[in-house]
């Protein structure tokens, strides 16, 4: 259950009195915490008045009844910054109503305004104003205020008299429910309580809006049981024994399953969670972002997020130049960048080039395109008929050079920069990727860097870098937006787009999905963008590349154990197992992490960890527990 900050359009709005009522009404789930109060104390009132509460003293209490910072002034003393306050707040087993103080807008300190320590906060904000005449006035410009600050407000509550009227005008124009309560007839306890039961139904309803509804046993088993019937899962048997495992929440590097139990998601859900679930700063950009747009079509449309995120990204391209096409996964990002590959040698003059390189352990996505250079027999055996021609050879700078100069119908080369995820999280040096490269720049053949897996995982925001290499072509997806919403974009070198660039409308490049550069994932990458450039993921990659190394040395102890290798955040070692990918150890492996509380997903029998940037260092532990478990179990 998530904590639910109130907020209030003034001073005397009625925010004390709503909690009163709240905490009456559900001492049970929630405790109270007033961060910062100044004048008599709201604390005090609030464990007189409700005795079954659990109340929190305040972070800081200032005698005189103004704002905090000139309180603090008065006796000599200063108000931390909002930051500071956050980061006091108590630990509850319950979730915590926070009562903020006057208005938004009303000074914190020297520096900041309170709406700077709500946000810190980010949590459900309600916001409290009285009926009077006014409100609706009152409670508009606060929420328009509220909005342009970035802090979003799930319900109005109005104190007083009902006023449907001042109702139906802020649900109109603000777009949030209303919801009205009387205060008690007189401030004890017991008039309290009656206030309460007399508007059960209206505290249920401002509960369920505030508070997602949790999901019972008996709904989770009906869950499972409707999910085994309805849905088809990817990669996975229709037949499968196992089961799916109902995820009901996330947070941090956790996932709740529907019977209480907290799993680390060790392997950042299909590798796209980058920083850790519901990172604030990236749900509170997707809340501001819904409160202006939705989706709109991006062929002959933009919009401010797309901009600001290709902006953004070309920053990082190893060129001057360039553009930025958006699609919406990485299999799409992948098509793109092979389309274009093509289009290129046509517009050039070449088309006769129409061939793909693809190395041996590659896997980049599962459409048709993507199937032919990836073309793991496994994966894609059953596809073969249906694949166009490519060439797959083993990661060899020789091997490329002798193909090159035997073949001129090679249009691209396609590859994932220092570590080969689906096929088995393989690695090969920078300097191998350097000479990769430098093979194809010789043959004057495309280079594909597909970072789908890698980009911001090995250490360095793309991969390529590492080797100090310019492709032609950079795909990225998966991490894009923060592994929240789904976007994926290919960046094509200012020499492919010059190819594109002519008023000749046949020369188009004829390609887009209706969700291309969907705008709250955009606006959800930009926060991405703006995170990574403060670059302490590159600390939170240090961190957990030195934990692996640990590890990797426990690890190394088992005899069927072939290898053990680390590239920034990933951790893998191969099991000496008959089968390959369709080897049972690669079930007994997940089986096992599984009863350690890790969920890890090995790829038949390589056993890898790839966790969310912020993972801590105690579940970090706990990850290389689960993983030595998962080996003891495949030597058995
Ligand atoms: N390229 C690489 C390197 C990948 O790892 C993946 C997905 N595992 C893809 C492309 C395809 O991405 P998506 O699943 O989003 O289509």
């Amino acid at each position: 259950m998530s904590d639910v900050v109130v907020l209030g359009t003034d001073t005397d709005a009625g925010k004390t009195t709503f909690a009163l009522l709240w905490l009456t009404a559900f001492a049970d789930r929630f405790a109270y915490w007033k961060p910062v109060e100044t004048g008599p104390s709201d604390t005090d009132l609030v464990r007189r008045l409700v005795p079954a509460a659990t109340v929190h003293e305040p972070a800081l209490r200032l005698a005189e009844p103004v704002a905090p910072a000139l309180a603090a002034r008065r006796e000599g003393r200063v108000v931390p910054i909002a930051t500071v306050i956050a980061g006091l707040r108590p630990l509850d087993p319950k979730a915590l109503l926070i009562e903020s103080f006057g208005g938004p807008l009303s000074p914190l300190n020297e520096t900041e305004l309170q709406v700077a320590l709500v946000r810190r906060l980010a949590s459900p904000a309600i916001l409290v104003t009285n009926s009077q005449v006014g409100a609706v006035g009152r409670a508009l410009a606060s929420l328009r205020v509220l909005a342009m600050e970035g802090v979003s407000v799930w319900a109005v509550v109005l104190i007083g008299p009902p006023d449907d009227y001042a109702a139906e005008k802020i649900e109109r124009h603000g777009s949030v429910p209303v919801i009205n309560f009387r205060p008690p007839n007189a401030w004890d306890a017991t008039s309290l309580v009656s206030a309460v039961e007399a508007q059960r139904p209206a505290l249920e309803s401002c509960l369920s809006i505030l508070v997602p509804s949790e999901t019972s046993p008996a709904e989770v088993d009906s869950l499972v049981e409707r999910d085994r019937r309805h849905v088809w899962h990817p990669y996975t048997p229709l037949r499968d024994t196992a089961g799916p495992i109902p995820v009901v929440g996330a947070a941090d590097e956790f996932l709740d399953l529907g019977d209480g139990r907290r799993l680390i998601d060790g392997i950042s859900s299909w590798w796209t969670i980058l920083h850790g679930h519901r990172h604030p700063e990236l749900m509170s950009a997707l809340r501001r972002a819904s409160e202006r747009i939705d989706h709109v079509l991006f062929a002959g449309i933009t919009h401010p997020f797309a901009v600001e995120l290709a902006d953004e990204l070309l920053r990082t391209a190893p060129w001057n130049g360039g553009r930025v096409f958006f699609s919406d996964n990485g299999s799409t990002a992948v098509e793109v960048a092979l389309k274009m590959a093509y289009q290129y040698w046509c517009h050039r003059g070449e088309p006769h080039r129409r061939l793909f390189v693809g190395f041996d352990g590659g896997y980049h996505g599962d459409t048709f395109g993507a199937m032919a250079v990836g073309r793991d027999p496994i994966f894609f055996g059953r596809f073969e008929p249906l694949l166009f021609r490519a060439e797959r050879i083993p990661i060899s700078p020789e091997r490329l050079d002798d193909l090159l100069t035997r073949t001129r119908e090679v249009a691209a080369v396609i590859i994932e920069p220092l570590v080969q995820g689906a096929g088995g999280m393989r690695m090969h040096s920078p300097a191998t990727l350097s000479d990769l490269h430098a093979v194809a720049r010789r043959h004057g053949v495309l280079f594909i860097a597909d970072e789908v897996m890698t980009c911001a995982r090995t250490g360095s925001f793309w991969a390529h870098t590492r080797a100090g290499i310019a492709p032609d072509l950079i795909c990225a997806a998966k991490t894009l937006a923060g592994g929240v919403l789904s976007l994926a974009a290919t960046l094509a070198a200012p020499e492919v787009v010059a190819a594109f660039d002519t008023d000749d409308r046949a020369r188009t490049f004829f390609h887009g999905h209706s969700f291309t550069a969907h705008p709250l994932a955009c606006a959800v990458a930009v926060a991405n963008q703006r995170l990574i450039r403060t670059g302490n993921w590159i600390w939170h990659t240090d961190r957990i590349r030195r934990a692996w190394q640990e590890a990797a040395e426990s690890l190394r102890v088992f005899p069927w154990i072939t290898d053990v290798r680390v590239c920034g955040t990933i951790l893998a070692l191969d099991v000496e197992a008959p089968g390959g990918y369709l080897a049972d150890v690669g079930r007994r492996m997940f089986e096992a992490s599984l009863e350690r509380g890790v969920l890890l997903r090995p790829l038949g029998n390589v056993l890898y960890a790839l966790p969310p940037l912020r993972t801590s260092d105690e579940s970090l532990g706990r990850i290389a527990e689960a993983m030595r478990a998962a080996v003891l179990a495949a030597g058995r």
